[in-house]
């Protein structure tokens, strides 16, 4: 079976989440209205400007909607601003932007500071046995809390933000602080994608 998955496509690295969908075998869609949201299976959130992607949700009228679906269980994956949305609580971010609570987790927007600002390192993630995952962090947030719920399933290695916390899953809603749709390692996109596809698998039609 191969999943419809959306790609919210408002505002930053869509296109580059779109062909690590194609590559995953599933059928990726630009979402930009909530007809579109209505057809997909799953949606990812990109990377690229979490406030900018927050205001126009609400332009599109695609801000309530999208957290219905969450509501109602559908999976989702978010990298970096994609992240950020998918939080339950962000720290250091515009007072009118919207979160979208698909994750009970606390987020800081743009945590690693001015000397990490953007950086590549090795990590261990959790589910994915065969070799580190190569992340790539531009302006990236880090997680500070999770809810019961979630799970991590990376974090900072060393270095000083060692320890941090920059992949969390809750239920089928999955988040990165990193990129994996840049690196050309599909796992990451692999995961989700296996994850909707056996999930479609056992829904009732
Ligand atoms: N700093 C951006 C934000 O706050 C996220 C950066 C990214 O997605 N690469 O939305």
């Amino acid at each position: 079976m191969r999943p419809t998955i959306g790609v919210l496509a408002l505002q930053g690295d869509v296109r580059e989440h779109f062909h690590a969908l194609a590559a995953c075998d599933a059928e990726p869609v630009n979402v930009r209205r909530e007809s579109e949201l209505d057809a997909v299976d799953a949606l990812v959130l990109p990377g690229g400007e979490s406030t900018a992607i927050s205001t126009l949700l609400e332009v599109f009228g695609l801000l309530e909607p999208l957290r219905q679906r969450l509501r109602e269980g559908m999976p989702a994956f978010g990298s970096c601003a994609g992240m950020i949305l998918l939080a339950s609580e962000v720290l250091d971010t515009r007072p009118d932007a919207q979160s979208l609570s698909g994750i009970d987790m606390t987020v800081r927007r743009n945590a690693f500071g001015r000397q990490v600002d953007s950086f590549e390192t090795d990590l261990d993630f959790a589910g994915l046995d065969d070799g580190p995952v190569r992340a790539v962090f531009i302006r990236a947030p880090w997680v500070e809390r999770v809810g019961a719920g979630a799970e991590v399933l990376a974090r900072v290695p060393s270095g000083p933000a060692e320890g941090r916390i920059v992949a969390v899953r809750q239920g089928g809603v999955l988040a990165t602080s990193f990129h994996p749709e840049v690196t050309g390692d599909l796992r990451v996109h692999r995961m989700f994608v296996d994850s909707v596809r056996e999930r479609e698998a056992v829904r009732p039609a």
